[in-house]
Order: C-alpha cells, then structure tokens, then sequence
C-alpha cells in the first residue's frame, strides 16, 4: 500500500472500532481507542487510534485530531510506565508498506522496554492470549489518570 490511496473502511481498525472484530480495550473516549496490540513486540504494547477520523497516515490527519491522539498517546504511556514499571518506551508510528505500516488506520504504539528484554520483531511477533491481554490492560486502565 502507498502512501496516497483512499482509506479502505473495512480495514482492521475500522472493524474493531465498529466492534465487528474483538479487541482488548484499554480505555476509550468519544475521540480516542487504546487497545492492546495482538501482536506485542513487548509486553504491555499498546496502539492508540482516532474513532472520528479517516486518516490513514500522519500525512492525512486533521490537525485537531493529531492533537488529541498525541495527547492520548501520552497519557496512556504514563500508565503504562505507572502499571508495568519499564525500563524505557518506545512510540513508534510506520507511514506506507515500505514504511513499515501494516493497517492503514493512523496509529501511534506505545511499546514498553525492559534493559534485559530483547525486542520482538515488527509484524513477526507471536500472536498474545487474550486473558494475558486482558491482565494488562486492566493494570494500564487502572493507572490512567
Ligand atoms: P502497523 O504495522 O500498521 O504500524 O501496526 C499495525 C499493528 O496492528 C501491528 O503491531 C499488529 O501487531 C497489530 N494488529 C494487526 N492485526 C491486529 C488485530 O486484529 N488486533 C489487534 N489488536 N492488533 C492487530
């Protein structure tokens, strides 16, 4: 996929964001979704997507939106690092096939790092148990402030 193409409503994101496919919910507001990734590069890996828009890179989204993903994306990592006590984050965000991106719904991760633990490859990851994702997400909910 390039970077310019028109957004395809029946991507990933769109349908959990419809609750057509499950997802382990982190905490929600009418703007913004935090969700644990299925397949975690660490444990506690995170992704924060806009419900309200249609942007399917960082070259496509309302300013306005950007902001409060941005805003989102760190307020969830406080209560990752609150919950779970890593070492280090990353925020990682991948524009266009070659740029890494695999779903093309705009998307910040939130990936916790242990001084001790490699990380998993992007896209190569085992796929994480849902009770397991949901353990961790409840530990992350419970410290957003
Ligand atoms: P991207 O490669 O587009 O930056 O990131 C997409 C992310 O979505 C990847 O980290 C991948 O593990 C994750 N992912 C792919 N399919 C699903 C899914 O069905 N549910 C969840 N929760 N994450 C997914």
């Amino acid at each position: 996929m390039t970077l310019h193409a028109p957004y395809d409503p029946d991507n990933i994101f769109a349908r959990i964001l419809r609750g057509e496919i499950p997802s382990v919910k982190v905490w929600e507001d009418d703007h913004v979704l935090a969700f644990m990734d299925v397949f975690p590069q660490s444990e506690g890996h995170v992704l924060i997507v806009s419900r309200t828009s249609s942007a399917r890179t960082l070259l496509d989204v309302e300013p306005d939106v950007l902001a409060r993903l941005t805003a989102a994306t760190q307020r969830t990592a406080r209560a990752v690092v609150k919950a779970l006590r890593p070492d280090g984050f990353q925020i990682m965000q991948f524009n266009g096939e070659a740029g890494g991106q695999t779903v093309f719904h705009l998307h910040f991760h939130i990936v916790p790092r242990w001084a001790d633990r490699p990380l998993k490859g992007h896209g190569h990851a085992p796929m994480a148990e849902p009770a397991t994702l949901r353990g961790l997400a409840d530990r992350i909910a419970a410290a957003i402030e």
